[in-house]
């Protein structure tokens, strides 16, 4: 192909076979998730002993075939196919947030480049229709690839979306009555080539070229699919004054293919929101203290209260949102230096939601399995909400530890009473949640998209996601907060 010697499966599609060698050729239809339909005939080469020229993502392989898509007759049937696409469709790029990733403007620069001859007016299709409470729809821009509808056939099985009318007049639409409200409906923003589905929530806020992409997990359940973080480099922010701008899917065979389910890209648009970045003592007395103050302060109250009345009196309420690296040291500190007997580690119920058969979980926090890696969870963990109850209100319970858990979903309008029986309360986290207010020490910890981490899905696998945004305030990783107080607690001195 193209002057190189390629090796391929017989019956592979032409163009799948160039992608695996590097070579690109232009396509709009076809896509390795959906398949194959030939209709925007972007994907034109030459082989030769025949004499038109053929889609390469319907033509199979075969032994000693001759390819060319860069040729001068390639290049002039893929710009063709082009013209022909441009033909109608709006002048759209100033105001398009496709714009900087559009495959018609990525392929006119790279194969177009042609003046238009067109001179009459461009016939106009709807615009702006919000097709579900993510997608916004733009009929004239489509060049109707049919990704959007096979996506809806084939991915979900949802059907909301289908191609009417003929000719010119042809354009995608919602079924009668239907709405785009599937799970997954983020996803038609991210296959569709052109800005013809674009995403509610990111229209307008920010342009893509001043985005940074960083390699991340999503953390909203156990599956952990993999995903770019793109956040923003100019400030102030975009105009919602968000950082994390938006999260894209990253293909992974092994766990989420092409795609992430709406709940993961969009749960986490409050990322800056109730985030915890003081260390305060907040018990007798409200009063920010440095980490280095705040952390002896945590390690002798430990130390008083497991000297006094022992390690059995001490309950760390773990999450499973912790990375490998703060499970380790999560293990170090709370089982072998203090010894501590009491963990509560089970996702329920704060940390469970809705599941179903394509990627969700429903454990909300992306790494049970690091914990039970370490045995949290099966041999270490020894209590239930209602048994940690019982032992708080009977005054068995001295101390509770919280790392990120949201006590008040659990136990309700008991949570107050209960917790302000304790000599001492630690709450551990990026998040404000109700009961970190009645803590005596709150310590702020990082959020994902704050560190350098890995996370271990369900399945086992384990995957590395990166630092893309700064700690907000004093926030430091949990497993440098365990480190510390590590480090303050004296060898052998455990319960
Ligand atoms: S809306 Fe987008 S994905 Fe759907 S047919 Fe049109 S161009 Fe293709
Ligand atoms: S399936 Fe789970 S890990 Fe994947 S995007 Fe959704 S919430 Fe995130």
């Amino acid at each position: 192909m193209d002057g190189r010697l390629i090796e391929a499966r017989e019956g592979e599609l032409v163009i799948e076979a160039a992608q695996r060698a590097g070579i690109m050729v232009p396509h709009y239809c076809y896509h390795r998730g959906l398949g194959n339909p030939g209709n925007c005939r972007m994907c034109i080469v030459e082989v030769e002993g025949i004499a038109r020229p053929q889609v390469s993502c319907r033509f199979p392989v075969k032994d000693g075939l001759v390819v060319r898509s860069l040729s001068p007759e390639a290049r002039r049937a893929q710009s063709s196919a082009l013209e022909l696409h441009l033909a109608d469709h709006p002048l759209d790029c100033p105001i398009c947030d496709q714009s900087g990733e559009c495959g018609l403007q990525d392929y006119y620069m790279g194969i177009g480049r042609y003046p238009s001859a067109m001179r009459e007016d461009k016939f106009h299709k709807g615009k702006r229709i919000p097709i579900g409470p993510h997608v916004m729809l733009d009929q004239e821009r489509c060049i109707l690839c049919t990704r959007c509808t096979r996506f809806v056939d084939r991915v979900t099985g949802t059907h909301e979306l289908g191609i009417f009318g003929r000719g010119h007049c042809q354009v995608v639409d919602l079924a009668p009555g239907r709405i785009l409200d599937n799970p997954y409906s983020g996803n038609l923003v991210d296959i569709c080539p052109v800005g013809a589905l674009t995403d509610r929530d990111f229209r307008f806020q920010a342009r893509v070229w001043y985005l940074k992409e960083t390699v991340s997990v999503c953390p909203g359940c156990s599956r952990g699919c993999s995903i770019f973080a793109h956040t923003s480099t100019r400030r102030p922010w975009h105009n919602k004054g968000k950082r994390l701008a938006r999260l894209k899917p990253r293909y992974n065979p092994d766990v989420n293919g092409d795609w992430i389910c709406d709940e993961g890209r969009y749960g986490f648009a409050d990322f800056d929101n109730d985030r915890l970045g003081k260390v305060l003592r907040l018990k007798p007395q409200p009063e920010e203290l440095s980490w280095d103050a705040a952390l002896d302060s945590v390690a002798q109250a430990l130390r008083k209260g497991v000297g006094e009345k022992g390690a059995d009196g001490l309950a760390v309420v773990a999450s499973g949102a912790l990375s490998n690296e703060d499970w380790q040291a999560f293990q170090r500190l709370f089982a072998q230096s203090i010894q501590a007997k009491n963990f509560l580690f089970a996702p329920w119920p704060d940390q469970v939601g809705p599941k179903d058969d394509l990627l969700r979980r429903s454990e909300k926090v992306p790494n049970l399995e690091g914990g039970w890696a370490l045995g949290f969870g099966q041999g270490i963990s020894s209590m239930d909400w209602d048994a940690l109850a019982a032992a708080v209100a009977s005054g068995r319970i001295w101390g509770l530890y919280v790392v990120d858990r949201d006590i008040d979903r659990v136990w309700g309008e008991r949570t107050a009473g209960l917790v302000d029986r304790l000599d001492l309360l630690v709450f551990q986290g990026p998040r404000k949640y109700g009961v970190s207010n009645r803590a005596h020490f709150r310590l702020p910890a990082t959020a994902w998209l704050e560190e350098d981490g890995h996370f271990t899905n369900f399945q086992g696998k384990i995957q590395a996601y990166g630092q893309a945004l700064k700690p907000l305030g004093a926030a430091r990783p949990d497993w440098q907060i365990f480190e510390e107080l590590i480090a303050r607690w004296p060898q052998g001195a455990g319960a």
